[in-house]
C-alpha cells in the first residue's frame, strides 16, 4: 500500500501543454532565444565552467552582481531555480499547520497549491469585477484573519492588471506579516516595488528571468527581503541548488540587461496591438494588460481554444477556474506569429464561432 502525505493525491497538477505546436502562446515566454551577444558569451563562459564544483563560485557572482544592480547588500538577496522556488519555500516558512495565507483571486495558480502543500490555510481574497486589487480590503482581509503571509502579483498574472505603487506601499505601511510582492512581470510595467524593501522589513520581492529575460529554461529567480529573513528561508532549501550554468548564465544576461530593452520594448508594442486587435471584435471583454500578455472573455472560449490547437496554436484557456470562466491568455509573441493567431481569432469571432 502507497500512503502519501496527507492532501498530495488530490492535489491537481500543473498543466504543461506539451506539443510540438507551432505557435506558442500559452506560457507567457519571450518567444526569442538568447541575443546573439549574449550567448556568444554564455557559451564561452560554460565552456570553462568547473563542471567538477559545486556551484558556489558562480552562485556568488550572480548575488554579487544583483546586490550591486539592487543597491542593497549580498544577504538581502537569495536565488533559486526560478521564483517558482523562492514562493515555494516562503510558503513553507510562513505557513504549517492554522497559518492563514492570504492571496489574490484570480491570480497566479500556484499560490493555491503551495498554500496546500505547505498545510497552510488559503485565505482567496477576490479581486473587484475589473480584476483590480482594492488596497485597503486587502488590509482588512490581512488584519481580520490574523494571516501569516500575504502575497499579491504586480502585474498580476493572468490577468494583466497593474497594481500602483502607492497602493503596494499602504499595504505594506497597514499590515505587519510578511508580504510578498510576486514581480514576475515588472520589467514590462513600470517602477518596481524593491525601493519599499528597506523601509518596510516585512515586505519583499520574488523576481524571476524566465519572462522579460527569456530565461525560462535556465530556471532562475531570486527574492529581494531584509536579511533576517533571507538567514531564516535561506535553511529550507537544498545544499547547491541552483546549478553553475543557471546561475553563470544569469549573471551573464544580469551583466548585459541593457541588450534586453529593445525587446521588452518589442513586448510591450506587441502586447498594446494585440490589445487593440482584440478590442475592435464584437462579443469580446478584453482585460487592460501591463504584461506581455492579454486575457478576454469570449463566450465560445473552449470552442475558439480547440480551433486554434487544431492550427498548432497553443494559447491557455482557463476553461472553469475561479472567475476566470470563459477566459483565454494569449502571450505576446513575434510580431508575425500574432499576426497569424490574431487572424484565425478574427475569422472565428466574425463567424460567429462557426469554423
Ligand atoms: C511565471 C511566473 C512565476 C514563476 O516563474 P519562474 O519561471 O519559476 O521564475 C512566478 N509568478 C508568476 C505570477 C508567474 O507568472
Amino acid at each position: 500500500m502507497l500512503k502519501y502525505r496527507a492532501g498530495i493525491k488530490k492535489l491537481p497538477e500543473y498543466n504543461v501543454n506539451e506539443h510540438d505546436w507551432k505557435i506558442k502562446l500559452d506560457a507567457n515566454e519571450c518567444n526569442m532565444n538568447l541575443p546573439p551577444l549574449v550567448e556568444e558569451r554564455v557559451m564561452g563562459r560554460i565552456s570553462r565552467l568547473a563542471f567538477n564544483r559545486y556551484p558556489a563560485l558562480e552562485v556568488q557572482s550572480l548575488i554579487e552582481q544583483l546586490a550591486s544592480g539592487y543597491n542593497v547588500m549580498e544577504d538581502n538577496i537569495t536565488i533559486a531555480n526560478g521564483s517558482s522556488e523562492i514562493l515555494e519555500k516562503l510558503f513553507f516558512s510562513f505557513g504549517g499547520r492554522n497559518h492563514r495565507i492570504v492571496y489574490p483571486q484570480p491570480s497566479f495558480s500556484m499560490y493555491k497549491i503551495y498554500t496546500e502543500l505547505s498545510n497552510s490555510v488559503g485565505i482567496p481574497f477576490d479581486l473587484a469585477e475589473d480584476y483590480t486589487l482594492d488596497s485597503q480590503k486587502f488590509v482588512n482581509t490581512v488584519n481580520e484573519n490574523k494571516a501569516h503571509l500575504a502575497i499579491i502579483c504586480a502585474p498580476n498574472n493572468p490577468t494583466g492588471t497593474h497594481i500602483p505603487l502607492e497602493d503596494i506601499e499602504y499595504i505594506a505601511k497597514n499590515i505587519d506579516c510578511a508580504f510578498v510582492v510576486d514581480e514576475a512581470y515588472i520589467e514590462f510595467d513600470g517602477e518596481s516595488a524593491v525601493k519599499f524593501c528597506a523601509r518596510y522589513p516585512h515586505m519583499m520581492v520574488a523576481r524571476t528571468f524566465s519572462k522579460a529575460f527569456g530565461l525560462a529554461g535556465a530556471r532562475v529567480g531570486y527574492l529581494i527581503a531584509d536579511s533576517r529573513i533571507t538567514k531564516v528561508i535561506g535553511k529550507v532549501f537544498m545544499p547547491y541548488h541552483v546549478n553553475s550554468m543557471s546561475a553563470a548564465t544569469a549573471d551573464i544576461v544580469y551583466q548585459m540587461k541593457v541588450e534586453y530593452e529593445p525587446r521588452i520594448a518589442m513586448m510591450q508594442t506587441e502586447r498594446s496591438r494585440i490589445e487593440n486587435e482584440l478590442n475592435k471584435l464584437d462579443g469580446l471583454k478584453v482585460y487592460p494588460s501591463r504584461t506581455n500578455f492579454v486575457l478576454f472573455k469570449y463566450d465560445k472560449a473552449d470552442a475558439l481554444n480547440e480551433y486554434l490547437n487544431g492550427r498548432g496554436i497553443a494559447v491557455r484557456n482557463f476553461g472553469n477556474a475561479p472567475r476566470l470562466d470563459n477566459c483565454i491568455r494569449m502571450t505576446a509573441g513575434l510580431r508575425e506569429e500574432n499576426d497569424i493567431c490574431m487572424n484565425i481569432i478574427r475569422n472565428f469571432v466574425q463567424n460567429g464561432g462557426r469554423e
